[in-house]
């Protein structure tokens, strides 16, 4: 059996659960002990500011998790509200003030930001040493010539998991859903490189792709990032193959207290058939962004200290 996988005997199906939660939870503990480490040792506490604009629920949710998780290990932490009114002019001055600040290391804004603000300016005028979210053009060039400093998080989240669960990529064709900045691009650009941990063979798929069946069942490692709920259905798997579901998408279910579940981007009880392993939504990608972002976090605190 891999490690940090289960089989689910009171489901009983084939594919082994590769746990987002327990592969994050093992890392943070990791990241616990270098964070000690760097305190004790030479008096620095890596620090992370979060940057929020307006009243998105849904952000509300991920800043505060982000926030607490950070705290939880010990990094430093701030958040910075914003009013969703709020000026371009008036969240530049705020990440160049981050930017000049010797106790935060990372920085990340959430996104989306309200219409009046444009994304990409603020994005890039966070300084790529940093750029925790890796989002940065610099971080993502980087990432595209193998010279990585921070890989973006929710890719990075995914490759870790496979490492975790000890799937071999190397050689291995790995075909991803999904084609944004964010999830897509990087995370197949990242298992292409001549490097450990990646060294696949990798088919990126979109809407315009014809006869996308025919090609998601070429991949011994499937990766859906598409945003429709349970879109990969039994008939587009490979048997055998590893499926990692990035999807979170919120459907109605009147039987829960909020109204909603989470479902990922993949029929999870049928996919779960045919494949060796497969990551569950929620549990699975979703523990592993947040995570991701610590460890930039501690990176970049690192590489601060050498200066
Ligand atoms: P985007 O909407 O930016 O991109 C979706 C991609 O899927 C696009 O490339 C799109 O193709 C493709 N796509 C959409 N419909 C189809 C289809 N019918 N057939 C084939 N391809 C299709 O989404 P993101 O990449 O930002 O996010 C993807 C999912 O991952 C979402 O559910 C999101 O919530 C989730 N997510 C999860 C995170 C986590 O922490 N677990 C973090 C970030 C995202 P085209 O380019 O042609 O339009």
């Amino acid at each position: 059996m891999y490690p940090h996988t289960s089989y689910d005997k009171e489901r009983d199906m084939a594919a082994k659960i590769i746990s987002g939660n327990e592969i994050a939870a093992q890392i943070r503990g990791e990241l616990q002990k270098e964070i000690d480490e760097l305190k004790g040792k030479h008096g620095v506490t890596p620090g992370l500011a979060v940057v929020l604009v307006g009243d998105n629920p849904a952000s509300q949710v991920y800043v505060r998790n982000k926030n607490k998780s950070a705290h939880d290990i010990g990094i430093y932490s701030e958040q910075h509200n914003l009013d969703a009114s709020a000026s371009e002019a008036e969240v530049l001055a705020l990440v160049e003030k981050l930017n000049r600040d010797p106790k935060i290391h990372g920085i990340l804004v959430q996104l989306p930001l309200p219409k009046q603000i444009d994304e990409k300016k603020v994005l890039n005028l966070i300084h790529p040493d940093k750029d925790v979210d890796g989002f940065h053009p610099m971080n993502l060039g980087r990432l595209m010539v193998g010279e990585p400093m921070f890989l973006p998080c929710t890719p990075y989240g995914v490759q870790k998991m496979l490492v975790y669960a000890g799937v071999q990529t190397k050689g291995a064709h790995v075909v991803v859903v999904g084609r944004s900045n964010i999830v897509g691009k990087p995370v197949a650009n990242m298992l292409v490189q001549k490097a450990a941990d990646a060294d696949a063979t990798v088919t990126i798929c979109h809407s315009r792709t014809r006869d996308l069946p025919a090609v998601t069942r070429l991949g011994d490692i499937l990766i859906a990032a598409i945003g429709q709920p349970e879109f990969v259905t039994a008939d587009m798997v490979k048997p055998g193959a590893v499926v990692i579901d990035v999807g979170i998408n919120r459907v109605d279910d009147p039987s829960r207290p909020q109204g909603f579940r989470l479902v990922g981007d993949v029929k999870f009880d049928e996919v779960a058939e045919k494949a060796s392993a497969i990551s569950p939504v929620p549990g699975g990608v979703g523990p592993m962004t947040i995570t991701m972002l610590l460890y930039n976090t501690v990176r970049s605190a690192r590489l601060h200290m050498k200066g």
